[in-house]
Parts: C-alpha cells; sequence; structure tokens
C-alpha cells in the first residue's frame, strides 16, 4: 500500500531523517518507538506532506506523493493523521468537526454527513457528546473526538503521532482502546508511541527509530524480548547507564561515589542497593589497580527500570583476568565481591577482557 524507499529530510544542518525505506500492506498495524528527536514525528510529517522530503520517494498504491502533479488534500485524505494535541476546531461541536471535513472536501451534503458523523461518534462511545464543544470535553474524549474526525474522512490509512501523550493517566486507556478496535477491524496504521505494552499487543510490526533511520523492525516479539541491536534492547529495558574511563591510579574514588549516588538517587534505587554498589566499584578497582596507568580501565554501570536489574561491565586491555582466585592478592576482596553478586562472566574478544557482573538484588 505505502512504499517508502530512500527518505531523507534534513533541518538546516540537521539530518533528521537518513535512508527510510519501508513498505506497508494494507490492514498492517505498525508501532513505531524510539528515544524522543529521532525523527519519528518528521516521518509522519512527510508522509502526511505536512513536510517536503529532501530526497527519495513515498508512494501510495502506485501514486507518487512527491509528485508536484499529485493531489495533496486527496492523498491526506486517504492517509489521515491524528495528533499528540487533538487539534479539534474549538469553535465547532464534536459534530460539527465531524462534518465539516466530508461537507466542504468530500461535497457530502449535511444530513448524510451528520448521520454518518453520529454513527462514528457511537463508535468512539461519544454520542453522548455530539453538541459539545472541545473545551467541555476531557482530554481522552477530545482525542476520541479526533480520531473520529478522521474516520470521518474514511481514510484507508491512519497516522497517529503520540495519540496519547498529552493525557493524563487515567484517560489513556479509553482512547487506546478505541485504537485496538480500529486494528481488529483491519484499519492500516501507523503509530508512533511511547505505551510499550499497548504497542507490544496491537502491532503487527514495531519499528524502532534512532540515529534518523529504521534501526531495528520486527514482530512485537522479536522487538520486545529478543532485540538484536543493543540501542533496541537498551530502549526497551529502559536501561539508564553510567560510565567512566579510568586512566590514572590517582583516580578520584570519592568524586566517582558521589557521581554513582547522584545516578542511584536518580534511579531511585533502594539504599541498601548503593552501598552494594559503591563497595562493589571500590573492590573492583582495588583489585584492577595495578593495570594502571599502562591498561585503562572502563567501567560502566546500566541499570533496567524494566528488569529492575544493575549489571555492571569492567573493561580492560590486561594479560590475565584478574578476578582468577589463584591470582589474588587478597582473599577478603573475593569474598566482598562474590557476596554482592549474583553473576559474573568473563570474555575476552579482540584484546579486551570484559567482566559482566550482575549484582544482587534487594
Ligand atoms: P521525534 O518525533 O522522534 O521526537 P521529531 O521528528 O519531532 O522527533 O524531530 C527530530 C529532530 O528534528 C529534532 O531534533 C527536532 O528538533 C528537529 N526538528 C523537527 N521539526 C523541525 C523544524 N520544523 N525545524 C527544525 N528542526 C526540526
Ligand atoms: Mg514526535
Amino acid at each position: 500500500m505505502i512504499r517508502i524507499t530512500h527518505l531523507s529530510k534534513t533541518y538546516g544542518p540537521v539530518t533528521v531523517l537518513k535512508d527510510i525505506s519501508l513498505q506497508v500492506a494494507k490492514g498492517e498495524v505498525i508501532s513505531i518507538i524510539g528515544p524522543s528527536g529521532t525523527g519519528k514525528s518528521t516521518l509522519l510529517r512527510c508522509l502526511n506532506l505536512l513536510e517536503q522530503p529532501d530526497g527519495g520517494s513515498i508512494r501510495v498504491d502506485g501514486v507518487d506523493l512527491l509528485d508536484k502533479k499529485s493531489d495533496v488534500p486527496k492523498i491526506r485524505q486517504r492517509m489521515n493523521m491524528v495528533f499528540q494535541s487533538f487539534n479539534l476546531f474549538a469553535h465547532l461541536t464534536a459534530l460539527e468537526n465531524l462534518t465539516i471535513g466530508p461537507v466542504r472536501l468530500q461535497g457530502l451534503d449535511r444530513h448524510t454527513a451528520e448521520q454518518q458523523a453520529m454513527e462514528i461518534l457511537k463508535l468512539v462511545g461519544l454520542a453522548e457528546k455530539a453538541h459539545h464543544f472541545p473545551d467541555q470535553l476531557s482530554g481522552g474524549q477530545k482525542q476520541r473526538v479526533a480520531i473520529a474526525r478522521c474516520l470521518a474522512m474514511r481514510p484507508e490509512i491512519i497516522l497517529f503521532d503520540e495519540p496519547t501523550s498529552a493525557l493524563d493517566p487515567t484517560m489513556v486507556s479509553e482512547v487506546l482502546a478505541v485504537i485496538r478496535r480500529l486494528a481488529r477491524e483491519g484499519m492500516t496504521m501507523l503509530i508512533v508511541t511511547h505505551e510499550m505494552d499497548f504497542a507490544r499487543d496491537v502491532s503487527s510490526r514495531v519499528l524502532y527509530m534512532d540515529e534518523g533511520v529504521i534501526y531495528e523492525q520486527g514482530t512485537p516479539q522479536q522487538i520486545f524480548e529478543n532485540p538484536c541491536k543493543e540501542k533496541t534492547s537498551a530502549f526497551i529495558n529502559r536501561i539508564r547507564s553510567l560510565s567512566w574511563r579510568i586512566e590514572s591510579p590517582a583516580y578520584d574514588l570519592y568524586a566517582m561515589n558521589a557521581e554513582l549516588e547522584n545516578f542511584c538517587e536518580k534511579q531511585i534505587l533502594p539504599r541498601q542497593t548503593r552501598q552494594h554498589l559503591l563497595l562493589l566499584v571500590e573492590e573492583l578497582l582495588l583489585l584492577h589497580g595495578p593495570l594502571l596507568p599502562s591498561t585503562p580501565i572502563d567501567l560502566t554501570i546500566a541499570y533496567s527500570e524494566k528488569k529492575e536489574s544493575i549489571e555492571l561491565v569492567l573493561e580492560h586491555r590486561g594479560e590475565t583476568n584478574l578476578l582468577q582466585q589463584e591470582l589474588l592478592p587478597d582473599e577478603l576482596g573475593l569474598t566482598i565481591i562474590q557476596h554482592l553478586v549474583q553473576d559474573i562472566q568473563c570474555r575476552r574478544t579482540d584484546d579486551v577482557y570484559r567482566l559482566t557482573i550482575s549484582l544482587k538484588s534487594g
């Protein structure tokens, strides 16, 4: 239905979309996820011709959207968009918001348009509010009217740009329920969303966008349970991390501890976990200290909010894995480490020792 090839978009010096190629079949529900600022909205806006791409092509059923001769209003009706901020006409009632497009743009007579609008308002659960103005409606109701207005144009494809981001948490589910219903009825949809559980169960395909490209895509199961790439995994598991490169034996442990405390506080980690982390970092550095300054040490602490797990990764280019028992100068250090950690894995690739240490939870 939609075929996007090598789409690119630049704002001044910033390349927002680098090289996007994507095909969408009729009836597909595609969720687009990714950190903010990675071009998700820009992609939808290019599809809806609210932005002019710099390169590449977009075809819908073979029609070239970027052709100067193409009928933009007609394309927008076929591929209609729902915005984060509703964009309802404030001076029109819910019903009038739904009839204005079909009457003005599609030449429908008012009576038929109103009948049709009432049917659609019923579908989104808002027939009772037909004569209310937007400011008499809650956020969730406004967004359902916006979806209904979009449906009134009889689109073949709907583009949703974070349809629930402007809503109070209590109103998110009523909007998602409407979108779920459309999915069941076979509507083709592209949905930019931060609602991961929703994306997981409504989509036939999930795109993870980062660095101006479709960084990884797959079925919801692939993306949410088995992402292939590190950035996707970090995003899905809401991993926050803190890294240091230690190059001199005179490293400032107090400054590092302060940063670590700060990090733990931001992630709201329990006091005991903080103490364990501080102790673990200190012991690991003591053990690896002899490598300095000839071999720098890279230390990363990664906290997965979703799994509520903490992982430390220590990398160095030394000759040996210093956590091997027989090499240890002091037994106590190892005992402390063993007491704090759940699992330690050591791998050597390309001269780099990589210790991956999972902290015991609780
Ligand atoms: P997302 O929706 O993934 O958060 P956007 O597509 O909104 O990302 O924006 C991607 C980048 O493009 C951001 O860095 C943003 O600042 C920039 N950008 C978006 N719209 C414009 C614009 N009209 N002019 C200049 N820069 C823009
Ligand atoms: Mg956006």
